[in-house]
């Protein structure tokens, strides 16, 4: 049952966003292998576009893994204007444009090292840390899968709306009976 949860959600997120994927693959291609600019070069020389493919979403194909240097919880980075900044960010902006104002970066490949855009989707901060909550603890207690629809966040402590409102329930119904 879980299992078929899992494949439900991933086709679902993987027909939306495989359109997009394709036009990002394309000019992610042509970007690696025609532009030229200074950047361009010293950023595509340190990676490695053999790495795994990742377990969790093998549609997506290997990782692009920095082979510069790391900053801490294995993120690549890079100066650029003498100011050291994420490899992933830089990768992202080179290929697919501009970040929006306020996002992170998510890597839906869970390798922080990775630098392939076609596995970084710009989210908000509170969205990127429910899926890294949801990365640690896929299900609650009673097996009720952890999306960000089913947490509810209550300073910040998250719990089950699917076992609140079980909760809530047995409790109306217990006040009948008496
Ligand atoms: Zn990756
Ligand atoms: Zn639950």
């Amino acid at each position: 049952m879980r299992r078929q949860w899992h494949e439900l959600r991933r086709t679902a997120a993987t027909t939306k966003a495989s359109t997009a994927r394709a036009t990002v693959a394309l000019r992610l291609l042509q970007h690696v292998e025609g532009v030229n600019d200074p950047l361009s070069r010293r950023f595509w020389s340190r990676v490695d576009r053999d790495g795994p493919i990742p377990l969790r979403r093998p549609d997506l194909g290997p990782c692009w893994l920095w082979t510069g240097s790391l900053a801490e919880r294995d993120y690549g980075r890079i100066k650029v204007n003498r100011r050291l900044v994420p490899a992933h960010r830089v990768a992202y902006e080179l290929v697919v444009g501009p970040i929006p104002e306020g996002a992170e970066l998510d890597h839906l490949c869970l390798n922080h090292s990775c630098v392939n855009p076609t596995h970084l989707e710009p989210v908000t901060h509170r969205e990127n840390a429910l899926r890294a909550d949801y990365t640690l603890k896929p299900f609650c207690v009673h097996g009720h899968e952890m999306t960000p629809e089913n947490t509810y966040i209550y300073r910040g402590k998250r719990s089950c709306r699917i076992c609140i409102r079980d909760r809530l329930a047995r409790s109306r119904a217990r006040r009948q009976q008496t």
